[in-house]
């Protein structure tokens, strides 16, 4: 049994490829250890010290945006170039538990945690997102939607750190969203969500349209078959709809049955993509869209 405070990320490559087990803010892995969910593992690492690891980077390769690892989610929703033209990241860091998880809990924790209900998944899909993988013996660039193997896995090797989340450069006239059904408005998590991201053509029509979704399958879902879908914003939010609860395979527990899933995930769908739009075309919508728009649980 052993605990390393890791001060670079050399030092915490080496204690991975030694056995240990990366802890960034311990959100999901601490607390759910207190719940019985699994065991601490025996050997762990922290991570959250390593200098620069939790550096927001604009204008990274091609105008985009490079996250360090241990980004939290509070830096993430506060930061103006993400709420501005990767809003729908923003909305979903914004929506994590409490300010105080949002403080401490880390974008390189909420994907490698691999919930398929993670809140920033489906708008890191949207945004064409890419992780940034390293062990001992080098590095890689993994897509986001490549990720996540299944609920709780990745395709990430034991002796891999994720080092950094990057975004690419927004389309011209774009806007996103991520928005999710919740019960209750603080310490909940997705019953179902969507994030889309829509390019208007200069007459106000969708041009493009990406949408996922979250908690309805073992990993998120970005949904297929949209890639000549343009036409009225109201148009594209139909087709969205339904396609969302056709290829949405939720599963029933005691938060709400697979049908109804099913039927909200298409209206959170629609409700993306509609609040995307509206961004695309310059409207301000303030992160959270679910606290702006009223979506969700009454205040
Ligand atoms: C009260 C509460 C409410 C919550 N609400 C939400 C919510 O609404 N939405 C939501 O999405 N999540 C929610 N969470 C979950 C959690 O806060 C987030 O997933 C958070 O982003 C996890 O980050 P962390 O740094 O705390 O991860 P940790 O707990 O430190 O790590 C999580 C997992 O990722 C691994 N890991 C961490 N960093 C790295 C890395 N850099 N490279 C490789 N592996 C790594 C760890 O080994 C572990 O397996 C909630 C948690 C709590 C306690």
């Amino acid at each position: 049994m052993s605990f390393t405070i890791a001060r670079t990320v050399e030092d915490a490559l080496a204690a991975i490829a030694a056995g240990a087990r990366p802890i960034a803010g311990g959100t999901d892995l601490v607390v759910g250890a207190r719940h019985g969910k699994a065991a601490l593992p025996a050997d762990l690492v922290a991570i959250d010290r390593i200098a620069g690891l939790d550096e927001i980077t604009v204008g990274a390769g091609n105008g985009g945006v490079t996250l360090g690892a241990n980004v939290s989610h509070h830096a993430i929703e506060h930061h103006p170039v993400l709420a501005g033209s990767y809003s729908a990241l923003a909305d979903g860091s914004a929506l994590v538990g409490s300010p105080a998880t949002r403080h401490v809990g880390t974008i390189g924790g909420n994907v490698m945690n691999a919930s398929p209900a993670m809140d920033t998944g489906a708008g890191l899909v949207v945004l064409g997102a890419e992780v940034e993988l390293r062990s001992v013996h080098g590095t890689r660039r993994v897509p986001i939607g490549e990720l996540w193997s299944g609920p709780g896995r990745t395709i990430a090797q034991p002796d891999e750190l994720c080092v950094a989340v990057h975004l690419p450069q927004p389309a011209p006239n774009s806007g996103s969203a991520y928005l999710r059904l919740e019960y209750r408005r603080a310490m909940e998590i997705a019953v179902v969500g969507a994030a889309a991201n829509i390019t208007l053509a200069a007459d106000g029509t969708v041009a493009a349209v990406r949408v996922a979704l979250s908690a309805v399958g073992p990993t998120i879902v970005s949904v297929t078959g949209l890639d000549t879908l343009v036409g009225s914003v109201d148009d594209v939010a139909d087709a969205v709809a339904a396609a969302a609860s056709e290829q949405a395979t939720p599963i029933s527990d005691v938060r709400a049955s697979d049908r109804y899933r099913r039927h909200t995930v298409g209206v959170m769908a629609r409700r993306a993509v509609v609040a995307a739009a509206r961004r695309a075309a310059g409207e301000t919508i303030a992160i959270p869209v679910n606290r702006t728009l009223g979506i969700g649980a009454a205040s």
